[in-house]
């Protein structure tokens, strides 16, 4: 990782669809591709991918494209994939249930390693084989097994109190889906989720297309009426 300390957070952002697309690619049996040919595929401008990529050196060589495969381990390893991480999720609900029996997550080397509730009836459930197990063995468990991530799939009402009792247990990354601000110290990750909130994008562009129709048709009429 150290030698990439310097790309831009915006090419980092990108980097996950670079991966997607190469994986696609790799499944497809493709082992060269050009810029041009990974600009239509990504609907991104030739020079753009060239710009991106050339961050890492090496990749391209003119006139005879990308190593799809080669390509595809760096970025894993930039995006450090080329790992296992170790997470919990906290809140057996629907959400929290739901990501445990997401498997793609594990094959990209995410690996569900406990599941904590305090609600008695889903206690002693096993998800995919790990056991949901009681907030009270979560400092036991933390002192024998390595916490990388934790997904807080809990009420936001609870969010923010779980979220600080591991961060004294030393972790250092949260997959954060309670509609809440986690105020965390300045070492740890926190990636937010908040479904509603994309939710409510969703409904504002819908009603401003559905205005700009209605506007459209309401000027149609309009101009009707004047012949
Ligand atoms: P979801 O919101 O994930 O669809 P849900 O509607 O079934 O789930 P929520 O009330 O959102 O239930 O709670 C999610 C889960 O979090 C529940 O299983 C609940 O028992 C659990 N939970 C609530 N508070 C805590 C806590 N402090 N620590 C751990 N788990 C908790």
């Amino acid at each position: 990782m150290g030698e990439h300390r310097n790309i831009s957070n915006a090419v980092i952002k990108r980097l996950p669809r670079y991966y997607r697309h190469l994986g696609e690619l790799i499944e497809m049996g493709t082992e060269r591709i050009s810029s041009g040919e990974l600009s239509k595929r990504m609907n991104v401008t030739a020079s753009q991918i060239r710009q991106d990529l050339n961050n890492f050196g090496g990749f391209g060589q003119q006139g005879y494209g990308y190593n799809v495969k080669f390509l595809y381990d760096e970025i894993g390893k930039i995006l450090g994939l080329d790992r296992e991480y170790q997470m919990v999720i906290i809140g057996a609900g629907n959400l929290g249930r739901a990501i445990a029996n997401y498997t793609n997550f594990e094959k990209s080397g995410f690996v569900i390693s406990g599941i904590f509730d305090i609600n008695p009836e889903c206690i002693g459930q096993s998800i995919r084989g790990v056991p949901v197990r009681n907030m009270t063995e979560l400092e036991t468990f933390a002192s024998n097994n390595k916490i990388d991530i934790a997904a807080i799939t809990v009420p936001k009402s609870a969010a923010v109190e779980v979220a600080d009792r591991l961060v004294k247990l030393g972790v250092k990354a949260f997959w954060n889906f309670a509609h809440v601000d986690l105020n965390v110290p300045e070492d740890v990750i926190v990636e937010s989720v908040h479904l509603s909130e994309n939710l409510m994008r969703i409904s504002y562009n819908l009603s401003k297309s559905e205005d700009e129709r209605g506007r459209r048709h309401y000027g149609k009429e309009k101009a009707g009426k004047r012949i």
